[in-house]
């Protein structure tokens, strides 16, 4: 027998199947892991396939050496997936392989854990001393004990002379690392007839799209979706944004569904992880919730699939291997033939327009589940606010209701969505602007740390007092972040908690948890974040919701931007009044005239997607073509413009074969020219729909063959940076 083998090394020229013999004493199934000699060398590998012949000279054909573990770590469903997800995004076999496997596995530095139980073997016949007796009364009494335990109370050498005699008995158990308990009682609660026609609608196979409002139940929705597969005895995963995954959504998972849930994300440690993607594997776990690379668990007999916030850009992975879990969630659910549930408050325009087709199935909540109206959000124009005499961070009407808030005792958030506290430092004389020496950036002003920060590549400099140009003392601070509106916030209600959440505040395990923490405890209180306080919070106290500066996102060089606007802002009102009190929402903007704002203050999603749908196709973008991104990357300017134009020169042949069907394309510098010392160039291309995978080939095949430039191919980029 033979078997056909992906060696894990991440090498263009070692990505291919290599054919090696079975010998005889070694029982080797599809999906094992073994060790191979390669050259000179002994390599670890995957067996993707069995096969009696093989093609290569039978006679020159090495052996397995052995195997890595005796089990097949890859099940057969991945292995489909591998060739599915290779194709499509032309990844390399073993960088998909390496997406199934947690990577500590690969790298061997796992250690499970075992703990010593000790119990009683023999009678006390030789049983010497006070101590010695104490042990094993105290073992009859309580059957078995921790060694550690038992060493601690009674000392280690007269627990040691009892197990010398064989008196006591050690026994090794493994030990799980529980990423996460909780004490949280299970919240039951009645569906209401919306919520029940969800859960009944979704039975067959297929792609469900629930549009429901913020604060419209879907959580509930998906619990008894899974509750029901669970019955069926069949298993689930859900997804949910890393942000969202709150100490206390998994806490009400796991009040629900108890040992039966696995749980997945970045926040684990090593060891955790592993612990929990083997209960997965073992069947242990029927429940798997976590962010997006949850969507690669080891679990089989899937019954259902439920990816909440289906429209957040986190889904797809912006560096290799790229993909898009929502496809990968698509193949998973035709595998084991069961349903695709897509939930959003503000499903993508891409989604949505699949389900007004009928690719998917609409299912919507248009109301909240506690029967409260959505909080009114009321649109505050700053530039009036400027030629009033305002040139503050907040406008008049937010400090009143802010002041509302304190004196009732309530709560507020704050939403901007920029870290530090002011955007950049610039010389008022001269116009020199602090910027990154590796990234072609301005740098962000962290006034707490008395730092300038490079928001790209981390890397930190002494504040400007001075102007290293002109000398000048004149500085200017740019757009305000989130440590500024926490300084202003602080002048004003100088009584009040004001706790902030962004990136800087909650680097730190439990950090996150923590700040929430302190912040249910806060009446009043404040609570100033980036889009980290977007999602996912229920509190009760929070009655208003401020967004300052709501125009940034609208004005970048993306098709998506109003998009994401649309649905950030939406996001963020649904924090409010999500309980007895009445919420309200201050959104302050520079440009009012701005078709979404009116949109999205009347909580119309349909209005909003009539027209941003008629705007793309009137402009030839995505869903109705695709826009393709090749991004060229190298420390060497000369190397990269030079791969490019290599590139694009076979690119203009393909671009002449497919002519009415390439609309567009361009080589150019990207936008940010420059990252962590890496020059960065693009070749951008818009192209019709009906012929699209024959041009993602020939596309793909001109950046084929050995670059030294690092090449990041991208279908409808996230990002256009
Ligand atoms: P969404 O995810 O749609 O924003 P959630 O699932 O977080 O909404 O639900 C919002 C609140 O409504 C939660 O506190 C939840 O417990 C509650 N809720 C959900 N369904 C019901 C129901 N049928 N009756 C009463 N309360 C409900
Ligand atoms: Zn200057
Ligand atoms: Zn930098």
């Amino acid at each position: 027998m033979f078997a056909n083998v992906i060696i894990d090394q991440d090498s263009k020229a070692l990505d291919k199947v290599f054919e090696y013999r079975i010998p005889n004493e070694l029982k080797i199934e599809k999906g094992m892991r073994v060790l191979v000699p390669f050259g000179t060398r002994i390599l670890q590998g995957f067996v993707v396939d069995i096969n009696e012949n093989c093609e290569y000279d039978a006679n020159k054909i090495k052996r397995i050496i052995s195997v890595v573990e005796d089990f097949a770590c890859i099940k057969p469903e991945m292995l489909d997936l591998m060739k599915f997800m290779c194709k499509k995004y032309h990844l390399r076999l073993t960088s998909v392989l390496r997406l199934f496997i947690p990577s500590q596995m690969r790298e061997g530095k796992v250690k499970e854990i075992f703990e010593k139980k000790c119990k009683i073997k023999d009678d006390e016949a030789k049983i010497r001393g006070q101590k010695q007796q104490a042990i094993y009364n105290y073992l009859k009494e309580n059957g078995e004990e921790d060694f550690s335990l038992l060493k601690e109370k009674f000392g280690y050498s007269a627990l040691n002379s009892l197990i010398q005699k064989d008196i006591v008995a050690i026994e090794k158990y493994q030990v799980k690392r529980t990423p996460y308990t909780s004490n949280v009682k299970d919240k039951k609660v009645v569906l209401n007839l919306m919520q029940q026609r969800a859960v009944e609608s979704i039975k067959n196979s297929g792609v469900y799209l629930l549009h429901g409002v913020t604060g419209s139940g879907k959580t509930e929705v998906y619990m008894n979706l899974i509750s029901k597969v669970l019955k069926e005895g069949k298993n689930a995963i859900m997804l949910v944004p890393e942000i969202s995954l709150t100490p206390q959504v998994l806490a009400s998972f796991k009040a629900r569904f108890g040992e039966s849930i696995a749980i997945l994300h970045s926040g684990l440690s090593v060891g955790e992880r592993f612990d929990e993607w083997k209960r997965i594997f073992l069947g242990e776990a029927n429940v798997v919730i976590g962010a997006r690379s949850a969507i690669f668990a080891p679990i089989e007999n899937l019954g259902i699939i439920i990816i909440d916030e289906e429209h957040e850009q986190s889904y797809n992975s912006e560096s290799n291997p790229r993909y898009e879990t929502i496809e990968v969630a698509k193949f998973r659910s035709k595998y084991n033939v069961c349903p695709l549930v897509l939930g959003s408050a503000t499903p993508s325009i891409d989604s949505y327009q699949k389900a007004v087709k009928g690719e998917y199935s609409l299912l919507e909540l248009p109301v909240r589940a506690n029967g409260r109206e959505l909080p009114k959000i009321q649109i505050i124009d700053m530039m009036m606010e400027i030629r009033t005499g305002n040139s503050g961070i907040f406008s008049k009407q937010l400090i009143a209701d802010l002041s509302d808030v304190v004196n009732r005792k309530k709560q507020a958030m704050i939403f901007i969505n920029r870290r530090g506290y002011s955007s950049f430092m610039m010389c008022r004389e001269c116009g020199y602007v602090a910027k990154c020496k590796d990234c072609d950036v301005s740098l962000v002003y962290h006034k707490e740390d008395k730092k300038l920060k490079c928001h790209y590549c981390g890397k930190q400099y002494k504040v400007l007092d001075v102007c290293p140009n002109c000398k000048s003392e004149r500085i200017k601070e740019g757009a305000v972040g989130t440590e500024r509106v926490v300084a202003e916030l602080n002048k004003l209600f100088p009584d009040v908690k004001v706790l902030r959440m962004d990136n800087d505040t909650t680097s730190k395990k439990n950090a996150h948890a923590k700040i929430l923490e302190e912040f249910k405890k806060s009446k009043p209180g404040i609570l100033v974040g980036t889009q980290m306080i977007a999602k996912g919070h229920d509190f009760e106290d929070v009655v208003l919701v401020g967004i300052v500066d709501a125009d940034q996102s609208l004005y970048q060089s993306d098709y998506r931007s109003t998009e994401r606007c649309f649905q950030l802002i939406t996001q963020v009102s649904g924090r409010a009044g999500r309980s007895k009190d009445e919420g309200k929402v201050v959104l302050q903007i520079y440009s009012p005239r701005h078709y979404t704002y009116k949109f999205v203050a009347n909580y119309d999603y349909k209005g909003f997607f009539k027209k941003e749908i008629n705007l793309r196709q009137t402009a030839n973008f995505p869903p109705f073509t695709k826009i393709i991104r090749i991004l060229f990357s190298h420390s060497d300017e000369n190397v990269v413009k030079d791969e490019l134009k290599m590139c694009y020169n076979k690119l203009l042949k393909v671009r002449e074969k497919y002519f009415d069907d390439i609309i567009y394309m361009d080589a150019m510098k990207a936008p940010l020219k420059r990252i962590q010392n890496k020059y960065r160039y693009q070749v951008i291309a818009r192209c019709k729909l009906e012929k699209i995978e024959e041009i993602e080939d020939a596309i793909y095949a001109c950046t084929e063959g050995t670059l030294k430039s690092s090449v990041f191919f991208e279908v409808n980029p996230q990002n256009m940076s």
